[in-house]
Parts: structure tokens; sequence; C-alpha cells
């Protein structure tokens, strides 16, 4: 009998576990598929883990992975797929806004032969107009400079083994796991879904946060930012020849003097394009450093589930 494993990444979702473990459990009890919950808690300042330790002594399909901090999203579900030993992985939301519903139809894809089965979002509910907006634009961009087709995918999708060792086995640290899955070009297919309402607790995403994940998530796929720098040079550079030319002429022509706007504008201009120049090539900068250290991407405080010897 196949195994699923199930990889669930909470941070501050104490009102949530025993739900999602309820609804998942219920689902498969229609399915001949047996399945493991891995929880992995990403450093939740309220009872989020205690709830997973309570599942595990009553469970024994459940794991509890612990960071000792807040690690990011990303590298919880990270923690998740190096624990999970199915035959097949789905990473899905605590919040129940991935609907448990779709787990049947993930799995029976899978078993048609697809190693990837992606649950893309139809309807956006309860999102303001600007979130909208800048998460059109950041996909936009991101299909420009990477050739990533994105639209509307989630973190909710099923990876076969083959699909998910693979995806664990990278070094980077800096990853995008919604990208990723994609990126390995394994055989995928596509199911739609709505986006439920969060349950309990609210989202941790603020738009400062939102922003940051953009960019990087821009950068970890593409180095044009970089290229664009020496474009900008290079149209600068032809620029300066006729301006040069210029005033070389006026100099032998013998009225040098005016001119005095074009001189502050180039300066203000140069400035600018000269201090955005710096900052992409100071953040790809920052991003090899990062890599370099070569820290781990997260810290594991604790482990409790039936293989783990509990307490
Ligand atoms: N999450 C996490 N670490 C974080 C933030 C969120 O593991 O630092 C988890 C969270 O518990 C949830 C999922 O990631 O299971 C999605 O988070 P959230 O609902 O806040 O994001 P949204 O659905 O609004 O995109
Ligand atoms: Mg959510």
């Amino acid at each position: 009998m196949s195994v699923i494993s199930i990889v669930i990444p909470a941070y501050n979702e104490a009102e949530n576990i025993q739900e999602i473990y309820e609804r998942i459990s219920k689902e498969f009890s229609m399915l001949k598929e047996d399945f493991e919950v891995i929880f992995v808690d990403d450093g939740s300042k309220d009872e989020t883990f205690f709830r997973i330790s309570t599942l595990t002594l009553n469970h024994k399909n459940v794991i509890g992975v612990k960071f000792s901090r807040n690690f990011g999203k990303e590298a919880a579900i990270f923690a998740g797929l190096h624990q999970a030993s199915g035959d097949a992985t789905i990473v899905m939301d605590a919040d129940m806004q991935h609907p448990v519903t779709l787990l049947h139809d993930m799995v029976d894809k899978w078993q048609q032969g697809y190693l990837i089965v992606e649950a893309r979002k139809m309807k956006r509910q309860n999102e303001s107009a600007m979130y909208r907006f800048f998460s059109k634009l950041f996909y936009k961009i991101l299909n420009r400079m990477a050739g990533i087709e994105l639209n509307n995918l989630s973190d909710f999708k099923l990876l076969d083994r083959k699909a998910y060792q693979m995806i664990s086995k990278l070094t980077e640290k800096q990853t995008f796991f919604r990208a990723l899955s994609g990126w390995m070009g394994y055989r995928t297919c596509f199911i739609d879904f709505e986006v439920a309402d969060r349950l309990h607790g609210q989202t941790s995403w603020s738009m400062k946060g939102l922003f940051k994940y953009a960019i990087n998530n821009i950068t970890s796929f593409s180095s044009l930012p970089l290229h664009l720098v020496t474009v900008m040079g290079f149209i600068f550079f032809v620029f300066a020849m006729l301006l040069g030319v210029h005033t070389l002429y006026n100099y032998f022509a013998g009225d040098a003097v005016s001119g005095f706007t074009t001189v502050i504008l180039v300066l203000l201009i140069l400035g600018a394009v000269l201090m955005t120049a710096l900052g992409i090539i100071g953040h790809y900068l920052a991003k090899i450093y990062d890599e370099l250290k070569n820290r781990p991407r997260y810290i594991i405080e604790e482990i409790k589930g039936v293989n783990y010897g509990e307490d």
C-alpha cells in the first residue's frame, strides 16, 4: 500500500492543528492509501507545538518538528520534505485555506502517472486591490525575467518521491518552493481550487514581508537585474559621447558658460542610476554572502512522533 506524507508548516496555528488533522484523516478514510502528517512548527509563540505533541501521542502517523525560532515558511516546508518518507508528499497550509477535498484528486492524478500535481488558485478572496495589483506585477516581472509561469500557483502541491527528494537535495539556502517544482520539469498536471477563508488566526504576512519575499524570489531565479546595470551603463555612455561632443563644440565656438541646467540634470540622473546600480549589485552580493556562510536553513529543537521515541 502506498503512503502519502502530508507536510504542514505551522506558525501560530494552535487552533487549527487538531482540526486539520481530523479533516485529513477523514479524507483518507475514503482512500486506499495510508498517510502520515508532518507538522513543522516554525517557532510559534502560541500553543502550536503543544497541540502537535498531543496529536503525536494519540496518533502513530503524526510527526512534529519544532524549530528553535521562526525561520519562515520556506524553511518549514523544506524541513518537512526532509522528514517525509511517503511515496508522494503533499504540502499544504495549516489554516484550512487549502481544501482537504483536493487531496483525493491529487492522489488520483499522481496514480495516473503525474510526478507533480499543482493546485492553482481560482479566485482570490478577501484580498485588497493593492495586494492584487502587486501580486500581479510580481508574477509578470518573474515571468519576464526568469521565464517562470506561475499564474496563481500556490505552495499546495503533490510531489512524487522522485520530485521531493530531488528538491530536498538542493543545496541553495534561498529557495522558492512555488517555482522550484516547475523548474524541475517533471510531468505535471494542474487542479484548480478556490481559496477558502482562514479558519482561525490571521495571516502572518505584512506588506513589507511580501515585498521582500517578491524581490528575493525574483533575484534568486534571475540575474537579469545585474545585466540591466550593464545596459544602463551603455545607454549613459552613448549620452556621454553626445554631450561630450556638444560641450567641446560649445567650448571651441566660444560660448561655454550656458548649460548649467544640463549639468545639474546629468548629475542628478547619474547619481540616481549609480545608486540604483550599486543597490542591485549589493543585493546579489548579500545573497552570495548568505549562501557562502552556508548556515543551516533551520535549526530543529525537538522532534516528536513514533519514530523518535517521544519524551
Ligand atoms: N507559516 C510558517 N511560517 C511563517 C509564516 C507562515 O510556517 O513564518 C505557515 C502558516 O502557519 C500557514 C502557511 O505558512 O500554514 C501560510 O501562512 P499564512 O496563512 O499566514 O499565509 P497566506 O495564506 O496569507 O498566504
Ligand atoms: Mg493562509
